[in-house]
């Protein structure tokens, strides 16, 4: 199982450049990230059936009513965790299928992902672990709580919306620190970035969006 990383037909190399070049017309333009993107096998991150369209522009259903974001988005909210300051220790919020947690691992230090539906969180586990990703720790969990333990983190990725960013996770970042997330309701959120600085937070709305909702219970 899984052990086709280079992938063939619509999972190859070609398909992967495809999505790259789409990716930089859209306006990614960190060389880094695109490369992040082309060598992450995501079809490995989805269902056998969904592999083959794995490297289209698309969020795919992973089960348990989620999906795999869109690579665009995968890559918009790590280059802009990247360009604006250091990615030792990162928190991601909503691991779901591990894909946005592969990514990351490879630009951190160490990534602690949280993921509120257990069967999600184990079989992120179990992925990461096949793929031989090991500076990754997932928490099955409510992430609004964020990680207190592991605190502060330089950045916090939260892969699913809310009307406001969660307290805890902004009391969570170093100074200096960034969180990315989607605010806003359904059909009507914006991306937004958040800094800590000195003096408090300061806030920056970078680009509309559409994730799925930020849950408040755990199952
Ligand atoms: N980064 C993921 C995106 C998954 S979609 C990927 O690449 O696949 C968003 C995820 O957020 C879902 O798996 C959902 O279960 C999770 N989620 C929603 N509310 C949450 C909460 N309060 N705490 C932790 N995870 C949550």
């Amino acid at each position: 199982m899984m052990t086709d990383r280079s992938g063939i037909g619509l999972t190859s190399q070609r398909a992967r450049n495809r999505l790259v070049d789409l990716l930089r017309e859209m306006g990614i333009s960190s060389e880094e990230v695109l490369e992040l993107i082309s060598s992450t096998p995501r079809h490995l991150f989805v269902d056998e059936a969904l592999a083959s369209r794995a490297y289209e522009n698309n969020a795919l259903p992973i089960g348990f009513g989620q999906t795999i974001s869109q690579p665009y988005v995968v890559a918009a909210m790590t280059q802009v965790l990247r360009e604006t300051g250091p990615l030792d220790r990162v928190l991601e919020i909503g691991g779901g299928c591990g894909y946005q947690s592969a990514v990351l691992a490879r630009i951190a230090s160490q990534v602690y992902t949280v993921e509120r539906i257990a069967a999600l969180a184990n079989r992120l586990r179990s992925r990461l672990h096949e793929l031989r990703i090991a500076n990754v720790r997932v928490r099955h969990g409510d992430g609004r709580l964020g990680w207190a333990s592991q605190a502060p983190f330089d950045a916090v990725l939260v892969a699913a919306a809310a009307p406001t960013m969660p307290k805890a996770l902004l009391e969570q970042l170093s100074i200096g620190g960034r969180a990315v997330m989607p605010i806003g309701r359904q059909g009507d959120q914006m991306l937004t970035l958040f800094r800590r600085t000195e003096d408090g937070f300061e806030e920056q709305p970078l680009q509309r969006v559409s994730f799925v909702p930020l849950l408040d219970n755990v199952d």
